[in-house]
């Protein structure tokens, strides 16, 4: 049975006017579970317009009572864990741990966004000159639009609308349309919460929806994560159009192993971050690099250890890790798995073929594990998006590190070490956002901003944290003279200085 999945726009579900629709799947089964409204201009004006009207409203409600409906959604959104990472698991297919992992990352940003009021904290300098002060504070820019990608439904978009809504903004939500129903899902909590209307909407559509946001007279500011093309693509459209944009784009993860780390502790943690959400994470372990004899060591051990990952429905409690998302990225990943077994790359563990009983239709591919790839083959250069780790070897850290700066993303990299010297040259000379020292997956905690360097994002901000702050609002400074009634004015054609000289 298949639902219909609707928008959600000035606190109303509505199916809207369009009359295109687009299937929604189960990737675990292959079935057609929704059926998602796609927007049409009329659908997507209306949502600009409530999000317009309710903006202004919005940012002059007191700082104590947004706050206020924050700390109502923290509790709604933790209250509601378990059934929010069904319905992610139902259509993104990832393990329901993981689902639920993913909802409380975006919760840590919601309790970011609860202490507000310390972030918006103004500057105040007395007597800056004789009677003169000086205030600076920022205030929301207006109507936000946040477009997301189909990997996290949930974490991504709490990356940004907590701290846009927090901040005094209304935010439209255009979600993936390969898993829409968890926007909708956060919308009705968001409602609960006391939201007003209009203040968080949600409406579904693909390159035109996106199209009509990043050219609208009403949309303010973009907040885009994907992958790298269309990153690039909104940055320059939406900046065309006199918007401020954050274009966060896809990645090639490295992960540097040095002869002196704990063989075990780098296996089993590169073993995760490359298959964990079958590698459909944007900080997913993609590459590792071997250096010197670390090579045979640490790859006897990711053999086993691939092999060893459970593959199955996300709902299976067992699973370590589900299906792709759709089809198409099952047939890429084969695709390019055959490439570097041509270009002559060894395929020590190979998932191309591997069938889940019972779910003969699902869009599964295994733990996929090559050796001696060269960073000419397709393998190498091309974000696979899949549950594929690439080991390149090299011969010294300098060798390691001249590889990482020299790949076009920029996004998470980690080094496996336990010398304090490789960790420090590592982490200073690495051209990267984000940064693991023995750490796989060095995803900031909410009070630091996430971001990548390079291709891996466009735009001046990173996302949540400080940046996001810095984002969604915009700076003002005021100077006030506040003289005794009788005072002479003190006009001057001079340019006002501080009284120094
Ligand atoms: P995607 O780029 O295909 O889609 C992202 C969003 O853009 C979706 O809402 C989609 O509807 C829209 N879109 C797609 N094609 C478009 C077009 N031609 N014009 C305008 N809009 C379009 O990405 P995806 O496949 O959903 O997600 C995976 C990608 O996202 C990977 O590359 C991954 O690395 C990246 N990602 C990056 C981060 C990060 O923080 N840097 C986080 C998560 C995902």
């Amino acid at each position: 049975m298949t639902t219909s999945i609707n928008h959600f726009i000035n606190g109303e579900e509505t199916a809207g006017s369009g009359t295109e629709t687009q299937p929604v799947y189960n990737p675990a089964t292959g079935q057609v579970t929704g059926d998602l409204q796609l927007a049409s201009t009329e659908d997507l004006n209306a949502a600009v317009a409530a999000a317009r009207t309710a903006a202004d409203t919005w940012a002059d409600v007191s700082i104590a009572k947004r706050s206020a409906v924050l700390f109502k959604f923290r509790e709604l959104l933790a209250a509601n864990t378990a059934e929010l990472a069904q319905i992610v698991t139902s259509e993104h297919g990832k393990v329901l741990s993981d689902a639920a992992g993913e909802i409380g990352r975006g919760l840590e940003v919601v309790e970011f966004a609860c202490g507000i009021s310390q972030s918006l904290k103004g500057d105040f300098s007395d007597q800056v000159a004789t009677g003169i002060d000086v205030h600076s504070f920022r205030q929301p820019v207006g109507v936000v639009a946040g477009i997301t990608p189909f990997n996290f439904p949930v974490m991504v978009p709490m990356w940004m609308a907590p701290v846009a809504i927090a901040a005094g903004n209304a935010f439209i939500l255009k979600p993936s349309e390969r898993d829409p129903s968890a926007s909708l899902f956060m919308a009705r909590l968001w409602k609960e919460a006391g939201l007003p209307d209009g203040v968080f909407n949600v409406v579904h559509g693909g390159k035109d929806a996106v199209d009509g946001l990043l050219t609208h007279p009403d949309v303010d500011a973009i907040s885009f994560v994907g992958s790298t093309p269309i990153a690039k693509y909104v940055h320059e459209t939406a900046t065309a159009h006199g918007k401020r944009v954050q274009a966060l784009g896809g990645a090639k993860n490295h992960a540097v192993v040095m002869p002196d780390a704990d063989m075990d502790v780098a296996a089993d943690h590169l073993t995760a971050a490359a298959f964990g959400s079958a590698g459909q994470r944007c900080m997913a372990i993609s590459v590792a690099v071997a250096v010197g004899e670390a090579g045979d060591l640490v790859v006897d051990k990711l053999v086993q250890r691939a092999k060893d990952v459970k593959v199955s429905d996300g709902t299976d409690p067992s699973a370590d890790m589900g299906p792709v998302i759709t089809p198409a990225s099952k047939s890429r990943v084969q695709k390019i798995v055959g490439e570097a077994e041509s270009d002559g790359a060894a395929i020590l563990v190979d998932g191309r073929d591997l069938v889940v009983e019972d779910h003969e239709e699902g869009f599964f591919v295994g733990p996929t594990l090559i050796d001696q790839v060269k960073t000419e083959m397709s393998a190498y250069e091309e974000e696979i998006f899949g549950p594929v780790l690439v080991v390149v070897r090299v011969d010294s850290l300098e060798e390691a590190i001249h590889l990482v700066n020299a790949n076009p993303y920029g996004n998470g990299t980690a080094i496996f070490t336990s010398s304090g010297y490789s960790a420090r040259t590592f982490t200073r000379r690495i051209q990267v956002g984000m940064v693991g020292v023995n750490v796989p997956l060095p995803v900031p905690v909410a009070w630091h901003s996430f971001g990548g360097w390079k291709d891996s994002l466009f735009g001046d901000h990173h996302i949540y944290g400080p940046d996001g702050i810095r984002f969604y609002t915009r700076a003002k400074a005021v100077t006030t003279r506040w003289p005794e009634v009788s005072e002479a004015s003190g006009a001057s054609f001079a340019f006002p200085s501080s009284e120094k000289h």
